[in-house]
């Protein structure tokens, strides 16, 4: 098993100071890649280290980097900034075969401060996913199909949600980071292939031919008939 992720080094005024230094760069940050030590540290729970004023700053810039990427969600360890903030948006134009297979739904942005989810149900999903600190990979990754996230809103009104199906991927995908996880801490390590291998042979909406033709996950039971 992984090591648990130490916490992060940073000192609130540190965290602070890493905020402002982006917020005034004028110019949208690089989304750090694997290996940086902020994707391996547990970023620190958000607890008025920004005002509200750099807070709400800090959101839309993600935002923005999130839409620039683009993707479906970025945590602020990916800016370099060990703080429980991640974004969240899935308004992307989906074949309707992937999307019914995938039980991909469209996400209204939300952003979420200090989340925590725990599964619900049994039900476990198995799909190629990807990540902005992973540049050119994907791979397989079988996660609980239903979660409850328990989060704080940026307004600082604790909330509770539960998501299903792709949303709950992301909202798993982007909880992690800010745990210092990485989706290929729970990848089926045969599975992992370069975009354009994926394209190639494995761009379908189940993972049907991949599963058999790279081998791995041989008695995955809810696999979806493609
Ligand atoms: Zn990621």
């Amino acid at each position: 098993m992984n090591q648990a992720s130490p916490p992060t080094p940073f000192s609130p005024a540190r965290i602070r100071e890493t905020v402002q230094e982006i917020l005034s760069a004028g110019s949208l940050p690089p989304i750090v890649q694997a290996g940086h030590p902020v994707l391996r540290q547990q970023a620190a729970a958000f607890d008025g280290q920004l005002t509200a004023t750099e807070l709400d700053q800090l959101i839309d810039l993600m935002r923005r980097v999130m839409h620039e990427a683009p993707g479906v969600g970025l945590a602020a360890p990916q800016l370099g900034i060990p703080l429980q903030v991640a974004v969240l948006e899935d308004k992307f134009d989906v074949d309707p075969e992937a999307a019914a297979v995938r039980n991909r739904t469209p996400l209204e942005f939300l952003a979420v401060l200090n989340p925590q989810y725990r599964a619900v149900g049994t039900h476990a999903a198995a799909f190629f996913e990807g990540c902005l600190s992973l540049n050119g990979l994907q791979a397989v990754v079988v996660r609980p199909e239903r979660v409850r996230l328990k989060f704080d809103e940026p307004q600082g009104l604790p909330a509770e949600r539960e998501f299903t199906g792709w949303q709950a991927r992301i909202v798993q995908h982007e909880t992690d980071h800010l745990q210092g996880t990485m989706y290929v801490d729970r990848a089926e390590l045969r599975s992992l292939s370069g975009n354009a291998e994926y394209a190639a042979y494995w761009a379908e909406p189940g993972i049907g031919k991949a599963r058999a033709a790279l081998g791995f996950l041989p008695g995955f039971p809810d696999l979806p008939k493609h």
